[in-house]
């Protein structure tokens, strides 16, 4: 027998051996430690369970029982259906398997008491729980089981409940004061937190159920700890790294520091380009240069920099815009790479945040670059950059995939050259070689549509240590972004634009789509454009287009076929995107039928309703986003759902739609929901990968546990100390997981 720790093997625990050994490692529990830190998902209050007579339809309950009868009963379908009469002194409960045989053989090898845990439902004769959790009390069971708090543990096929309740106890009873306490003790009484053996002692056999809630509470505190003080030290790294201080102040006071830097470039000689400022290769610091005499009309020498800002946007900036600008302004103003997250519901005006930080990057003697996660966006943010700069004589270039080569060539030449100060283009298209002269600033629009953008990646190539603005328009819940976002600053943009009347949301059933087709007819009679989104049929892109042109089909040749329909989906060549969606911009369609790829940012004020088709099959957030494509002018706008809405489920997210146009609200609800791992594609993320925490209920610890990590992190930013140590070894194990979501 080896000396005994945690990182003993599983097999040497008593009742385990070399014959559970194997069930264990299934369940990736090869160590005494992995099997302490498997936590049970739920408990069974085994001290009273509740007579069989007293089960409501609809709750979750456990039943204890004999099994009286056994029969098993093919269906017309082929499968196979198991039902088991098991009653007590009060009543008798069916239960419920398909195409399951080898259940029948366990009911029938050990016969005995069962317990069983599951959904009852009103059945023909008795009531029912179909695919119940259970378990068989046998002759070779700790009695105690029979009536205590039994910990109910996550299984795989072929490991049974009993194999991991008995390495749970022996790990317990014979290791648990191995377990080394990683959280310091100052940290440990600050937040109230039990000690580490007595929390893996009280959560895998609890006392009392108040001693269970102290137990998880403090092992959620110490899982969202290390990945807080990861995400800090993180933050805490790249606020050490050197990065560039943008003269905000003078500009500001409106000294000018345009042409405040270098050589004379050979290409800004010719005389298309005379208007844009010279540059240089070689980046010198602004105040010990020249400054270049004039050639720029339209840019008024030394125009204060908030003066600027407002002259060159055709609207007042909102004071939720003004102050996320100065947010920027001060993270440009150090001299170490920003890391801002901009949140800002669709319709917030990010844009305008955006333009007004690449302005000043670009009065800084510097160029900026935008990504944006499609090439619909890009060729968007470019019209809309372009109007902005283009008057200020700032060259704003595209670049995008399917251009034509010369074009893009040109644009990137002008990019390498300096003489485009803002270029605009897709993710994939910006990282992949394009060379700047002197890039300063990136925005990433829609940057969880990205999934994984790192500023190393963005160092690698070779596109320096630039201030970074990410901006999304979904608004992700604070506990997501404390997690997935957590090394970013935070800038919330949380008013909307004066004279936005909020949309109305009505949600209708398939059967009335005759009287929404005819009101969406009256308003485009007044001169109105509307989108029609066709179902979410498959995730494939091809059953999506199939199902565009379908509904396009019906609409243009039936419903609407006096009107202009047009028809935007994934699969359609760039250059034709792009020319439907100008179509549309400009008038020339009443109506655009699309599958999601309208989802974000397409700006088109003038349409004024949105149709979506079997609205149950899109996610909250994604309705949210859809419906964002309307509401974007002065009219009233409308979304109409089309949903049958058959489940409990569909029916409650109908209901939030329709009730609330709030996205954090939608977000929220839809956390709830589906759970974190289905929102903002967050799927693959490392960041969300928690044992026991759960985003949705443990809002308020992960606030602690983050505050806690800052706290530390700033007096203790290596995790040096003697005292942390193990905390250290816990934290670069987190990081070694964490995703490569976040920019750092
Ligand atoms: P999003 O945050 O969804 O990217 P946009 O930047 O596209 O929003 O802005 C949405 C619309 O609101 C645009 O038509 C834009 O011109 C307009 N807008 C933005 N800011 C303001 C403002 N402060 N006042 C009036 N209109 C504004
Ligand atoms: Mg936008």
């Amino acid at each position: 027998m080896p000396e005994r720790s945690l990182e003993t093997e599983a097999q040497f625990l008593k009742g385990v051996g070399p014959r559970n050994a194997p069930g264990l490692a299934k369940l990736g529990l090869r160590t005494v430690g992995d099997v302490l830190y498997h936590l049970p998902r739920r408990y069974e209050d085994r001290r009273h369970i509740p007579p069989i007579s007293s089960l409501k339809p609809g709750q979750f309950a456990t039943i204890k029982g004999t099994v009286d009868e056994i029969e098993t009963r093919p269906t017309r379908g082929g499968m196979v259906i198991l039902r088991a009469a098991v009653s007590d002194h009060s009543g008798t409960v069916s239960l419920i398997w398909f195409n399951q045989p080898w259940v029948r053989r366990q009911l029938e090898k050990y016969k005995g008491e069962i317990i069983a845990y599951g959904m009852v439902k009103e059945g023909h004769w008795a009531n029912e729980i179909n695919g119940p959790e259970f378990e068989i009390l046998g002759e070779d069971d700790d009695p105690e089981d029979f009536a205590r708090i039994v910990p109910v543990y996550p299984l795989t096929e072929g490991v049974t409940q009993k194999t991991v309740r008995k390495a749970a106890r022996a790990a317990v009873e014979g290791y648990i004061r191995f377990a080394p306490e990683p959280l310091p003790v100052a940290i440990r009484r600050k937040h109230g937190l039990m000690g580490i053996q007595e929390a893996l002692k009280q959560i895998h056999d609890p006392s009392t159920d108040e001693q269970r809630v102290e137990a998880r509470k403090r092992l959620v505190f110490e899982e969202f700890f290390y990945l807080q003080l990861a995400l800090a030290m993180r933050r805490k790294e790249t606020e050490q790294e050197l990065g560039i201080a943008f003269p905000i102040g003078d500009l500001v006071a409106g000294v000018t520091v345009l042409r405040g830097y270098g050589v004379t470039d050979r290409n800004t000689e010719t005389p298309k380009h005379r208007n844009t400022a010279k540059s240089a290769v070689i980046a010198k610091p602004f105040h010990d240069s020249h400054l270049f005499e004039s050639e720029q009309k339209n840019l008024r020498e030394g125009e204060p920099l908030w003066e600027q800002i407002h002259r060159m946007l055709p609207f007042d900036l909102t004071g939720a815009q003004k102050r996320v600008i100065e947010e920027i302004f001060s993270d440009m103003e150090r001299p170490h790479p920003m890391n801002r997250l901009v949140q800002g519901d669709v319709g917030s005006g990010k844009t305008a945040v955006a333009a007004a930080s690449m302005l000043a990057a670009v009065r800084s003697g510097y160029q900026a670059a935008l990504m944006a996660p499609t090439e619909i966006l890009a060729e968007q943010h470019y019209a809309n950059l372009h109007r902005l700069f283009d008057p200020l004589g700032m060259e704003v270039v595209l670049l995008v995939g399917k251009q034509g080569v010369r074009e893009r060539r040109k644009a990137t030449e002008k990019t390498a050259a300096g003489e485009a100060k803002i270029a605009i283009g897709t993710h994939a298209i910006i990282q992949e070689g394009v060379k700047f002269d002197r890039l300063g600033f990136v925005v990433i629009d829609e940057q969880h549509r990205f999934g994984v953008l790192q500023r190393a990646a963005l160092r690698e190539k070779g596109l320096g240590n630039p201030d970074v603005l990410v901006m999304t328009a979904t608004p992700i819940p604070r506990t997501l972004t404390m997690t997935l976002y957590g090394d970013l600053e935070l800038s919330v943009i949380d008013e909307m634009p004066p004279g936005r009347k909020p949309i109305k949301t009505h949600w209708k059933q398939p059967f009335e789509r005759l009287s929404v087709y005819d009101a969406v007819r009256k308003l485009i009679e007044q001169g109105r454009q509307a989108y029609f989104v066709c179902p979410m049929v498959s995730e494939s892109e091809k059953m999506l287009t199939q199902a565009a042109e379908e509904l396009h089909y019906r609409l243009s040749t039936n419903v609407y076929r006096d009107l202009r329909v047009g028809l935007l989906h994934g699969q359609m060549k760039p250059k034709d995107k792009e020319e439907t969606m100008e179509r549309f911009r400009a008038h020339e369609l009443d109506i655009l039928v699309s599958t999601t790829v309208i989802e974000v940012g397409v700006d088109v004020p003038n349409a004024v309703t949105m149709v979506i088709e079997d609205a149950g099959r899109f996610g909250l957030s994604q309705l949210h986003q859809l419906r964002g494509r309307v509401g974007r002018g002065g009219t009233q706008s409308y979304c109409v759902l089309i949903s049958d809405a058959k489940t409990e489920d569909a029916r409650s997210r109908m209901d939030i739609m329709v009730g609330t146009t709030d996205g954090f609200k939608i977000a929220e609800e839809d956390l709830r929901l589906r759970g974190p791992g289905e929102l903002a594609g967050t799927k693959q993320s490392g960041n969300l990968d928690f044992k026991i925490a759960d985003l949705v209920q443990d809002g308020r610890m992960l606030e602690v546990a983050r505050q806690a990590a800052m706290d530390l992190v700033e007096r203790d930013p290596g995790l040096d100390l003697e005292e942390h140590v193990l905390l250290k070894d816990r934290v670069s194990e987190r990081r070694s997981q964490m995703a490569v979501v976040t920019i750092s």
